[in-house]
């Protein structure tokens, strides 16, 4: 979020304005960033979300012309060797939820006209369609499903951190630094931010002082820990999420061209690029989702949700690949997740003038980081709300009015 929303303020303020990230490199490896499945889908049923990720689809396919255009835009020359980097492939394989009631097939089917309506691809299939595109699909029990063609599937996380940085790095004025925010010091009417106290978390040294004129909270699942200093706070949560790698060597399983499928049960799958594997895993149920309030719990897994939950709605949907699999390895990282609604949090801090929050996307961060880094990036030069981002206004939890997304996966 934090690189995105740079780029995207860089292209808006004055070319004399710096732009820092701060970010502690011990922790690079916990981000929620890298951890994630890097799906990217048009099925929400909030329609920013839906406008969200039609931005973020855009940016993605597009990638490789931001440098040129940045370039077109400066004096820069063309950076050859870095315009061969600069590309995030993209593996456009669709998503299919499935439903298993008439019920949720309604609603599937009413989810779909808002999608379409906003420009999604998204397409609704009786299970004899899904079944004959899907031939390794079980449809017994289902009574509808979606499907599509074209703009929806995943990327590779890293190389999407990785480009998106080295692009910040080189446009010029946009400067990285190592460390984390202890806290933030505000001004006397405490309606600014003045500056940040900035540390290491692993060397034992005094924190320093850095004055800000802005300041963008994009700390993911540990936002709260950086308005220390303030009387401010967001219902951003760190949630753990397990993704657990397989392999399935069966001659009639999904394959590389499989989509991102979503069970009834909230179980998902998608291939990755290794042959034959898969990464699956499950939210847990509500009242099993505690909060965390460290990376150091990551290190535990949890071998049972495999065993009990995912694996037997695995081999249910697909009885015929995946009746033999092995699990290659498995890894968990934390949602930033919004207790309040499940929706992102975007825009100034209520009462305050230069600080503004980002995060709280639960589960859909990283598709929707292009766009979030646009809408602040308007905000900040007063351009307002874009995208329909009104609805992610941060006020709206004091007003008490939430905006629930069913399709958090
Ligand atoms: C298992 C899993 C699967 C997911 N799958 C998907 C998916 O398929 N599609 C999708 O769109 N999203 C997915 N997500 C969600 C997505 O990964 C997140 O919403 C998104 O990455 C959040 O980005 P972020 O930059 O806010 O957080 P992060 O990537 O966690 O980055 C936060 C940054 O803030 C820094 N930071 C934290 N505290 C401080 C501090 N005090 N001072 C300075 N820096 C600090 C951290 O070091 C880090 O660099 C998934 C998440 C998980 C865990």
């Amino acid at each position: 979020m934090g690189w995105s929303v740079a780029w995207h303020l860089r292209q808006a303020l004055p070319a004399a304005a710096r732009i820092t990230v701060v970010a502690p490199e011990e922790w690079n490896q916990y981000k929620s960033t890298v951890l994630s499945a890097g799906g990217l889908r048009q099925q929400f049923s909030i329609p920013a979300n839906v406008e969200f990720s039609l931005f973020g689809l855009d940016f993605f396919r597009n990638f490789a012309n931001l440098d040129r255009q940045q370039r077109a835009r400066t004096t820069l020359q063309p950076d050859h060797a870095l315009q061969d980097l600069l590309h995030i492939k993209m593996r456009e394989n669709g998503y299919t939820f499935l439903a298993s009631t008439p019920e949720s097939a309604q609603t599937l089917a009413e989810l779909v006209e808002m999608q379409c309506r906003l420009g999604a691809a998204t397409q609704l299939a009786t299970p004899t369609q899904l079944r004959a595109r899907y031939p390794w699909l079980c449809v017994d029990d289902i009574e509808a499903g979606t499907m599509s063609y074209s703009g929806e599937g995943f990327i590779d996380p890293w190389e999407y951190l990785a480009n998106l940085r080295a692009l910040c790095l080189q446009t010029g004025g946009i400067d990285q630094r190592q460390g984390r925010v202890d806290r933030l010091e505000l001004d006397a009417r405490r309606t600014s931010v003045a500056g940040a106290w900035i540390s290491s978390p692993t060397v034992d040294a005094d924190p320093a002082y850095e004055p800000v004129d802005l300041f963008i909270n994009c700390a993911g699942c540990f936002s709260n820990d950086v308005f220390k200093g303030t009387h401010l706070s967001v219902p951003v949560r760190a949630r753990k999420r397990y993704v657990f790698a397989i392999r399935s060597s069966a001659q009639n399983a999904p394959g590389i061209n499989s989509p991102l499928l979503v069970d009834p049960s909230g179980v998902y799958f998608r291939p990755e690029l290794a042959p034959n594997t898969y990464i699956t895993g499950v939210s847990p149920k509500a009242d099993a989702d505690p909060d965390y309030s460290d990376f150091s719990t990551l290190a535990e897994l949890e071998d049972s949700l495999f065993h009990d939950q995912i694996w037997p709605a695995l081999y249910n949907r697909v009885p015929d690949a995946f009746d033999a699999l092995r699990v290659i390895s498995s890894w968990a990282g934390f949602y930033d997740y919004n207790t309040f609604d499940q929706n992102a949090l975007i825009g100034l801090m209520p009462g305050m003038d230069n600080l503004y929050v980002c995060t709280g996307f639960s589960g859909h961060g990283l598709q929707h980081s292009p766009a979030a880094g646009y809408v602040i990036s308007q905000l900040v030069t007063g351009q307002g709300h874009k995208l329909g981002s009104e609805a992610f206004a941060v006020e709206r939890v004091a007003a008490n009015a939430p905006i629930l997304e069913a399709g958090i996966v």
